[in-house]
């Protein structure tokens, strides 16, 4: 475990090395597993973002700390969970599929902004559209009106920090060649890898055990 203060040392010369500005990368202090006095201290230290990755954990720790707090969904999202979530999140990071789409415009006020999440690498990660699909899917959330503002990636796991900038590469070259106004973030980058992902632009990385340690549940 490295700490929210370390992990910024880190995030701050990650964006040096690409020339990027710090403020143009979001991390998002990925807390699921986590008790509720890890995210008050994270709070505590000045961190605004976190991430969870199941409704009823997110029902529970939504109102532990402030209101000026965003929570973003990160996990698996089943439609019977939609109402729970979408009025607690400023983002959902984990629009795999069209009819979750259709599902997250329903509801009442104006649905949170959505990535869409890109499978890279085969059968390793189940969730998320094939390459290929992307276009399609970005075309058919313009049509449900869905503010789609980019897209995830979670690629297969590997410890080598050169396969894992090429699959940030890749995801980073299907943004690119949407060439879309709208769809700009690219959600990338874990504890192990987040540096490389900011070197290939990612503008939100997802930090969890780097820094809080290990998940308790
Ligand atoms: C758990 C999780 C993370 C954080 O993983 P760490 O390796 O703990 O940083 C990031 N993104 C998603 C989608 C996750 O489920």
């Amino acid at each position: 475990m490295r700490g929210l203060e370390e992990v910024e040392k880190q995030i701050v010369a990650a964006c040096e090395r690409a020339g990027r500005p710090r403020e143009s990368v979001r991390l998002v202090a990925v807390s699921k597993g986590q008790p509720i006095e890890k995210i008050q201290q994270a709070y505590r230290a000045g961190q605004r973002v976190f991430g969870e990755s199941r409704a009823q954990e997110l029902s529970v720790k939504y109102g532990a700390v402030g209101p000026d707090v965003e929570w973003h969904f990160i996990g698996p999202l089943q439609r019977n969970k939609i109402r729970q979530v979408r009025p607690a999140v400023a983002m959902l990071h984990s629009l795999d599929r069209i009819e979750l789409a259709a599902a997250w415009m329903k509801g009442p006020g104006q649905a949170p902004p959505a990535l869409l999440q890109v499978k890279l690498g085969g059968e390793v990660t189940k969730h998320g559209f094939e390459i290929e699909a992307v276009r399609g899917a970005v075309e058919a959330c313009e049509e449900l009106g869905l503010p789609l503002v980019g897209l995830m990636t979670i690629p297969p796991p590997s410890s080598d920090l050169n396969e894992a900038r090429s699959w940030f590469e890749q995801l980073r070259d299907v943004r690119d060649s949407l060439n879309h106004k709208a769809v700009k973030e690219l959600s990338m980058g874990m504890s192990q890898d987040f540096e490389v992902a900011i070197e290939a632009g990612a503008t939100i990385i997802r930090v969890g055990s780097a820094i809080f340690g290990d998940r308790t549940s």
